[in-house]
C-alpha cells in the first residue's frame, strides 16, 4: 500500500503541513510529523514542506484475482413498470464503446414481470446477450432479490465491467453488489475509458468539483461504476440485432425479502428537467425572484422549462429539482439559455453536454462565454423582454437572438 513518508531528520517541525492537508490528516506529535487514518494521500503537504522532507512512498498495486478470467461488459437495464428507464440505452452506449475497444462483449441484466418484449427490444440497441430474470415478485425494485440474482449472474458470467445508472435504483444497487463482491464501485461518473489491460479509467468530479479525478480498480474485479442519466449519448437503434435473450431460473431462496412493502403509491410524474428539450437557466444575475416570472414567460414560449443555478436554490427561490449542476441534474437539452449565469465548473458539469448553448450576461468576461455556442453581453432584463416580444411577433428563437 501506498503512504505517506517524512524524514525527520530534515523536518524542522514548522507545522506547514499540518496546516495545509484539507483533512486533519497530519499531526505532530512527540516532536515528529506522523500521519493519521484520515490522510488521503493527497500530496498537498508534499507541497507545502518547505525543506522538501516529505513524500509518498509508491507501491506497486498488487492484483489478487487473476483478470483474465473478467470479461466484457454488464450493463443493469434499470425498468420501472415495464418500462425500461432511458439512461440504460445510455450505459449500453458507453458499453459498446468499451467492450469495442478490448473486442468483447456487452451484456445486460434485466429483472421483473413479463418483460420478454422489453428483452427482446433491447437486443436492437445491439448487446450481445440480455439476461433476463422474470418473475411475478420481481416486479418492482425490491433491493435483496434484485443484489441477490445480479451477484449469482456475475459469479456465473465474471464481467470485467459493471455499468449502472446513478438513479435512486442504481445508487441503492451498487454500492450492495460492490460490496457483495469485495470491488470497487466509482459513483457518478463522467468519463469512461479502459486501458488495453482492461482497467476501468473512471473520471468523476472530486474536491467540490474542482478537480477531475481519474479512479481505476487495478486490484479487482469486476470493476463498477454508475453513470448519471444524461451524461453519455444513447446507443444508437438498429435494424438487425445479433444478440439473444436468456431467460434465467429464478432461485425462490433469492426472492425471500425483510422488507414488507405494505402499499405502492406512484409518485407524480413531475415535468422533468432532464427531459426537456428547450431550457431557459436562471442565474444569481436575474436579483430578484420576479426574475424567474420573466424566464418563465420565455420558457413557455419555446416549449421548454426554467431551471437555475444553486444559489437560487439555496435562497428558496426555486426548487432542487431545477437545480443544474455537480450537485443538482444534469441536462442534455437541444436548446439551453443562460441567464445571468456565471458559468461557474460546477454548474457548467451539468449543462455541457447542451446542443446549443446561448448565454445573456453582463460581464464580457464570464467564463459561461467559454461554454456558450453563442452569446449577448448585456442586460438580462433588457435583453428577454425584447426577445419575448420579438418571439410574440412570430419570429424564431435563434433568428430573433442573432439579430439581437
Ligand atoms: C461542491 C459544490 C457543488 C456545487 N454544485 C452546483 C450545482 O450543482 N449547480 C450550480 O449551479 N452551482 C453549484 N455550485 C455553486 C457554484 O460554484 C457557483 O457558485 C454557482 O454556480 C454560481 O451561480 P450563478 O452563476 O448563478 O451566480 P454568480 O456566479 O454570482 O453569477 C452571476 C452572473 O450574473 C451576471 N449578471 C448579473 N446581473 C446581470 C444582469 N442583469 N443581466 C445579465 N447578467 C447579469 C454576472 O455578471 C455574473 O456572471 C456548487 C459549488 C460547490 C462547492
Amino acid at each position: 500500500m501506498s503512504r505517506m513518508r517524512v524524514d525527520q531528520e530534515l523536518c524542522i517541525l514548522c507545522g506547514q503541513c499540518v496546516e495545509a492537508c484539507p483533512f486533519n490528516g497530519v499531526e505532530i506529535r512527540d516532536d515528529a510529523v506522523v500521519f493519521t487514518e484520515s490522510c488521503r494521500l493527497c500530496r498537498v503537504c508534499v507541497k507545502a514542506c518547505p525543506v522538501s522532507a516529505i513524500w509518498l512512498e509508491k507501491s506497486e498495486p498488487v492484483s489478487t484475482v487473476d483478470k483474465e478470467q473478467y470479461k466484457g461488459v454488464l450493463v443493469f437495464a434499470e425498468q420501472r413498470q415495464g418500462s425500461v428507464q432511458p439512461v440504460t440505452y445510455e450505459l449500453i452506449g458507453k458499453g459498446l464503446e468499451l467492450a469495442g475497444k478490448l473486442g468483447e462483449q456487452v451484456c445486460v441484466y434485466l429483472a421483473g414481470s413479463n418483460l420478454s418484449s422489453q428483452a427482446e427490444d433491447l437486443l436492437y440497441y445491439g448487446v450481445d446477450r440480455v439476461y433476463l430474470y422474470d418473475h411475478p415478485l420481481l416486479e418492482r425494485f425490491r433491493i435483496e432479490p434484485y443484489t441477490s440474482l445480479m451477484v449469482e449472474l456475475i459469479d456465473q458470467i465474471k464481467p470485467n465491467i459493471i455499468l449502472m445508472g446513478a438513479t435512486p435504483v442504481g445508487r441503492s444497487l451498487a454500492p450492495r453488489v460492490a460490496a457483495r463482491l469485495r470491488t470497487g464501485l466509482t459513483a457518478d461518473c463522467t468519463l469512461l475509458d479502459v486501458k488495453p489491460n482492461g482497467d476501468l479509467v473512471q473520471t468523476r468530479p472530486a474536491f467540490g468539483g474542482d478537480v477531475m479525478a481519474q479512479i481505476v480498480t487495478p486490484r479487482h474485479r469486476p470493476q463498477m461504476a454508475t453513470v448519471r442519466y444524461k451524461v453519455m449519448p444513447a446507443a444508437e437503434r438498429i435494424s438487425n440485432p445479433h444478440g439473444e435473450v436468456v431467460r434465467c431460473p429464478v432461485d425462490e431462496r433469492f426472492l425471500q425479502s425483510g422488507i414488507e412493502i405494505l402499499g405502492f403509491k406512484p409518485h407524480e410524474a413531475a415535468s422533468s428537467i432532464t427531459d426537456a428539450e428547450v431550457i431557459v437557466a436562471a442565474g444569481r444575475g436575474i436579483g430578484k425572484p420576479e426574475g424567474l416570472e420573466l424566464l418563465g414567460e420565455l420558457a413557455g414560449l419555446l416549449g421548454g422549462v426554467v431551471g437555475v443555478t444553486r444559489p437560487l436554490v439555496e435562497q428558496g427561490w426555486a426548487d432542487y429539482t431545477q437545480q443544474i449542476g455537480m450537485s443538482g441534474r444534469t441536462v442534455r437539452p437541444k436548446l439551453y439559455i443562460a441567464c445571468g449565469i456565471s458559468g461557474a465548473i460546477q454548474h457548467v458539469a451539468g449543462m455541457r453536454g447542451s446542443e446549443v448553448i446561448f448565454a445573456i450576461n453582463t460581464d464580457p468576461h464570464a467564463p459561461i462565454f467559454d461554454t456558450a455556442h453563442y452569446g449577448l453581453v448585456g442586460d438580462l432584463y433588457e435583453i428577454v423582454p425584447a426577445l419575448i416580444e420579438a418571439i410574440k411577433k412570430g419570429g424564431s428563437f435563434d433568428a430573433v437572438f442573432q439579430a439581437g
